[in-house]
């Protein structure tokens, strides 16, 4: 590409061309008057006068076109450059070409993504503006790009602003180009600083909502849905390793008279109760449920009938042993527990489900307050 150095010398040489044709014809001319008294005869002087002069007309026409031509590629050029410099000052990215670790050339954006004049981030380089821990992997990049590793690489790192601020930018750079005979690396920076931060807090709110999904509000235990699911893998699970898994299905006794006599908000305080109950009590495998009302569900993988009825009695015990405290008040609780186990009582998931409903039902039929585990003989529910 022509640059307007080279359009320059260009001209000069033009212009020193026209001077020297003038002085050339200037000497024939003078040569010629001064033959006159000799040989030549004045029309051969004449002629060789106007041939010379033509000559001259010609090659300063074309001279003077080659002129004109050379201001309008200057212009051009110098039109084209303006054009170059407003796209980099207007640039919503800040656009960089670093020589010897400086900063060789900023653009506006650049200067303001870091809190800098222009001039003043002239005076820096790539690492001063990082902060410590990303100063080798800062280097690393820059060694790799002046070798030439990559043809394009974009990568995302913190940078020190001048107020001190801690930013995040994307920067995506080119392999080196030639400057004066030095390698320079030109990139685009973006700061993501505000992208990371909605992103983290849309992430947040997902995992929330994804956690409200499976969870209980009122009790914090899982909820059905989460129950529903998790059994099905539990017992794909099971089958696949060949363990036991067991069921445990409360239901608090008479909790309508906890309601009549205490008020809701008492009965919710007791559904928390016996929930706080199941965590206390709770192993790392278990997955403790709230199946609907005053019902809960406790899922015991790899878990024998014999230790899942021990479990059901620990919390029944705990239950019996702890009235809810509800203002001035302690109000006693119990709770009945049916106990089912795949795959002594089913093959499946709701046969597990069923079996402890029905283990359920056969503890309060017996008179509430304790566990029964699952019986083949025992009458289906009727209620
Ligand atoms: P049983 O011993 O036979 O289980 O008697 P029960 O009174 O516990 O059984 P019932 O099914 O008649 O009553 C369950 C009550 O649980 C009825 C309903 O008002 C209450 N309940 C269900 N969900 C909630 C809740 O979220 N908060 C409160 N406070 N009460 C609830
Ligand atoms: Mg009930
Ligand atoms: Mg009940």
């Amino acid at each position: 590409m022509t640059n307007p150095r080279q359009t320059a010398a260009v001209e000069a040489e033009l212009r020193a061309e026209i001077i020297r044709l003038n002085k050339v014809v200037q000497a024939l001319m003078n040569r010629a008057e001064r033959s006159t008294s000799l040989q030549s005869s004045d029309f051969n002087q004449f002629q060789t006068a106007v041939l010379l002069q033509e000559l001259v007309r010609q090659r300063t026409q074309e001279l003077e076109a080659a002129l004109i031509e050379n201001k309008k590629v200057n212009q051009a050029l110098r039109e084209a450059e303006q054009k170059f410099h407003s796209v980099l000052d207007q640039s919503l990215v800040g656009i960089t070409m670093t020589i010897d670790n400086r900063f060789h050339y900023a653009n506006p954006k650049f200067a303001e993504i870091l809190g800098y004049s222009v001039d003043e981030i002239l005076g820096l380089g790539p690492l001063d503006i990082a902060p410590e821990s990303d100063r080798a992997f800062i280097g690393e990049v820059t060694h790799r790009g002046l070798a030439g590793a990559f043809k394009q690489i974009t990568y995302s790192v913190n940078a020190i602003r001048k107020d001190g601020a801690t930013i995040t930018v994307e920067i995506s750079g080119n392999e080196p180009v030639n400057i004066g005979g030095k390698p320079a690396l030109i990139a685009v920076w973006v700061d993501i600083t505000e992208r990371l931060r909605i992103q983290r807090e849309v992430q947040a709110l997902q995992e929330q909502l994804q956690d409200q999904a499976i969870h209980d509000p009122l009790t914090g235990l899982y909820n059905r849905l989460f129950l529903n699911e998790s059994l099905e893998r539990e017992f794909a699970l099971a089958q696949r390793h060949g363990y036991a898994i067991s069921a445990v299905m409360t239901d608090l006794d008479h909790f309508k008279t906890v309601n009549d006599r205490h008020g809701h908000l008492a009965g919710d305080a007791a559904l928390r109760h016996f929930a706080g109950i199941m965590k206390q009590h709770s192993r790392a495998s278990d997955i403790n449920c709230r199946y609907g009302g005053e019902e809960f569900f406790l899922v015991l993988p790899d878990t024998t009938a014999e230790i899942a009825l021990q479990r059901a009695e620990e919390l029944r015990l705990a239950l019996a042993a702890e009235p809810v405290k509800w203002r001035a008040d302690l109000i006693p609780i119990t709770a009945s527990f049916g106990v089912a186990t795949f795959p002594l009582h089913g093959v499946s998931s709701t046969d597990l489900i069923d079996a402890a409903d029905i283990a359920l039902y056969a503890a309060k039929t017996s008179g509430r307050n304790q566990v029964k585990l699952y019986n083949r003989d025992t009458t289906a529910k009727t209620q």
